[in-house]
């Protein structure tokens, strides 16, 4: 089992509470300390959900537990209240979701079992932070029953494929403690799908035994119909059950009514698209079709099945995918509404918290409120960011303000600004991570020192950087082999804000100076970012 899918919640924010502790001075770390469990309580409402849901927490959200649900309005006026934008994915998934708990209902109250019922399954296609998580688990929130979030690239990299879905559906039955009927009509969300497409996924994990197509393989039968064993020699949670006594070893789950929702950002799906329809352009003569068609006349609803079987899912998972349903990227005024409107908002669960914990009070005007939603657009990560973001402020403020002796404290846009310029090197050096996973080959061998994250800080605070990804995904596209050749001589490279300006200015002189630089660099005191920890 990969280390990923071992981690507990606990385990995530037990990490995150110590990145946010080495921000501040060491005489402050038992205030910190104090207020872990208000942090916690935020995070958990907040974090998107790392593994999963246990239907009872929405127990204590009175919007949940109301009356019986009478129709598939009902379920979307409710996702309206928690979900900005992304209308057409909540009007599918409500849809789909109604039609599927009636049929499950009425399978509990007739005690028989409809053998024409044919699940439906969707697929979610959206950019990170777009709230594909948010709308599923919502969803399983509204309905009442128990949510797992399984990430599909885990499943490559554990070398146990089959194990890894069928650890989802067992999850299930342990996060409703053993349920068994309500974790039978669950709800499973399968992440990051579209990075089992071929490719160059195949060749990332080419030491790995299992491929991106036998993932998707191992996805099929579980999605359609099939029996589980609720024990396996590999589920911590079937041990553990198993130490205490439970038996287990005859019992199994049904996937029947367990409804697969399938999700993923599926970059580059657009130029795919646009491939087809110029190959279908071609067959078609006709006047006045003269003007070339770009990716502009693309958009993400033309999508077609054959489209993502070109893009590297195989023709049977497509098979299985009933609706297919695009999520728009959220804009800063989609994320300014997020933080102004969306019921259970990061900013409104700051303010009740800090007055909560200190006794203060503190607001956010309309215009920081923007402010935020801009700088959180800058990251293209979407409704993250706002969290990111919010959750320094909040760090900040929890951290002075109880020795302020004031009751009242307003954020505006001037705290914002001042405030996310210092703590953008947070937020960089998960995104310079996360870009360096493009490239095994360096990555563990790439310093990239405070002024390198300096340099990019100020790029992105003038806007000349829109996505850290890209930046320095352009960056070591241009000087993997490079540094690879240099990392023959010696066993490190360190990158600076110099080789980054050089990078930057795109002459033939300046590449010969990096590669004077990178070499030299190698004696630097350096600061290094951290390749550990949660991204
Ligand atoms: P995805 O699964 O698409 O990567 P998430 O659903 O995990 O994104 O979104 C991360 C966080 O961003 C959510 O927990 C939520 O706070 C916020 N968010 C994202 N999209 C929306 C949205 N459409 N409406 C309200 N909040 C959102």
């Amino acid at each position: 089992m990969s280390k990923k899918s071992q981690l507990t919640y606990d385990d995530i924010f037990a990490q995150k509470f110590e990145e946010w502790k080495r921000l501040i001075p060491r005489e402050a770390h038992s205030v910190l300390e104090s207020m872990r469990p208000s942090f916690q309580a935020i995070d958990e409402k907040y974090a998107p959900l790392y593994t999963h849901a246990s239907p009872n927490s929405s127990a204590k959200d009175p919007s949940f537990t109301t009356s019986p649900l009478k129709s598939a309005y009902d379920i979307k006026d409710k996702l309206d209240a928690y979900v900005v934008g992304q209308h057409d994915a909540k009007k599918v998934i409500s849809q789909v979701s109604f039609y599927h708990a009636s049929h499950v209902q009425r399978e509990i109250e007739t005690g028989s079992i409809n053998e024409d019922y044919i699940k439906a399954s969707i697929l979610l296609i959206g950019p990170t932070g777009s709230g594909k998580t948010l709308l599923v688990n919502t969803l399983s929130r509204i309905l009442q029953v128990p949510f797992v979030k399984v990430d599909a690239t885990s499943m490559t990299k554990t070398g146990f494929v089959g194990d890894s879905i069928q650890d989802a559906v067992r999850e299930l039955y342990y996060i409703t403690d053993g349920d068994l009927a309500k974790a039978e009509s669950g709800i499973i969300l399968v992440d990051e799908v579209d990075k089992l497409a071929g490719g160059s996924w195949d060749d990332y994990v080419s030491n790995s035994v299992v491929t991106g197509k036998g993932v998707q393989q191992e996805l099929l039968r579980p999605m359609e119909n099939s029996m589980i064993d609720l024990f396996s020699q590999t589920n911590i949670n079937s041990i553990r059950e198993m130490m205490r006594g439970g038996d287990m070893e005859n019992q199994k789950i049904s996937t029947r009514n367990i409804l697969f929702i399938l999700a993923g950002a599926f970059e580059g799906l657009e130029d795919v698209i646009l491939k087809r329809l110029k190959k279908e352009r071609g067959h078609s003569i006709g006047f006045g079709e003269s003007v070339p068609l770009t990716l502009n006349d693309v958009s993400l609803d033309m999508v077609k099945p054959e489209d993502l079987i070109d893009y590297g899912l195989i023709p049977e998972l497509v098979g299985r995918v009933t609706y297919t349903v695009p999520l728009e990227r959220l804009n800063a005024e989609k994320l300014y509404h997020i933080l102004r409107d969306a019921q259970g908002s990061i900013a409104r669960q700051i303010e009740n918290n800090i007055l909560e914990t200190t006794g203060k009070k503190v607001s956010f005007t309309d215009e920081a409120l923007q402010t935020i939603a801009e700088e959180a657009a800058k990251f293209q990560t979407g409704g993250r960011a706002l969290t990111e973001i919010c959750y320094r402020i909040m760090n900040e403020l929890l951290f002075h303000l109880p020795s302020l002796e004031i009751d009242q404290y307003t954020i505006t846009p001037e705290f914002v600004k001042n405030y996310l310029a210092m703590t953008y090197h947070l937020i960089i050096q998960p995104h310079v991570k996360q870009a360096l996973r493009k490239f095994p080959f360096v990555a563990e061998t790439i310093d990239w020192d405070k002024t390198a994250l300096d340099y990019i800080n100020h790029k992105l605070i003038e806007r000349k950087i829109v996505s850290i990804h890209k930046y320095v995904g352009d960056f070591l596209t241009a000087w993997a082999p490079i540094i690879q050749r240099i990392e023959l001589e010696q066993s490190r490279v360190v990158i600076t804000g110099e080789v980054l300006e050089l990078h930057d200015t795109h002459t033939n002189e300046a590449n010969e100076q990096i590669y004077e630089v990178l070499k030299k660099n190698k004696d630097l005191s350096r600061f290094t970012i951290m390749l550990q920890g949660s991204a």
